[in-house]
């Protein structure tokens, strides 16, 4: 029987922390779409759609297990036409609970058949988000170890100037 999920987020950029949810769901389900959802009315990202999509396919590799795409609706239909009923989302602290409850449960009432599976952090990643990685980046602080080399790289792309900024000061 075939058992897949959608993992949906904004993956901007994808961490260690969301590969350590991929690899363990990997283990519960037989495919996982990570879905990057945007919206189109609001471009305060810091890579663009197809940025984030080519991170997550350069991180994932050739595993015909895991499909990345991008939506900007309602995800609850996205996962009915995905032939799914299962939505996987990872835990990390109390913060996140209340949010995803409340997110869980709409998602819920809006598809009655649409269940969401939590998987608790990896230990290592309890403090790992893709902001707090933007922010140090953003400010020359080293990220090596909380996101995959390729998104280090990306990272450094997007920040040229960061260390010449800090030694003037
Ligand atoms: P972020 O909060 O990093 O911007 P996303 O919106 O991309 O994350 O998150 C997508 C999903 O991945 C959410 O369920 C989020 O809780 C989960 N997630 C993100 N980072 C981690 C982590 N370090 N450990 C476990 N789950 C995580």
């Amino acid at each position: 029987m075939e058992k897949s999920a959608v993992y949906p987020g904004s993956f901007d950029p994808i961490t260690n922390g969301h590969v350590d949810i991929i690899n363990r769901g990997l283990g519960i389900f037989n495919k996982i779409i990570v879905l990057v959802g945007y919206n189109p009315n609001k471009l305060t990202t810091l890579f663009s759609v197809e940025e984030r999509i080519a991170m997550i396919r350069d991180v994932i590799g050739d595993d015909s297990r895991v499909k990345v795409d991008s939506f900007s609706g309602l995800l609850v239909d996205y996962v009915g036409k995905s032939g799914t009923s299962c939505i996987l989302r990872g835990l990390r602290a109390m913060s996140d609970f209340e949010y995803e409850f409340q997110l869980a449960l709409i998602n819920r009432k809006l598809r009655r058949n649409i269940e969401t599976v939590f998987l608790m952090t990896g230990s290592k990643w309890f403090y790992c988000n893709s902001g707090v990685v933007k922010q140090a980046a953003s400010l020359g602080g080293s990220v090596r170890g909380l996101v995959p080399n390729i998104v280090l790289k990306r990272l450094k792309e997007k920040f040229p100037d960061v260390k010449k900024n800090n030694s003037k000061k």
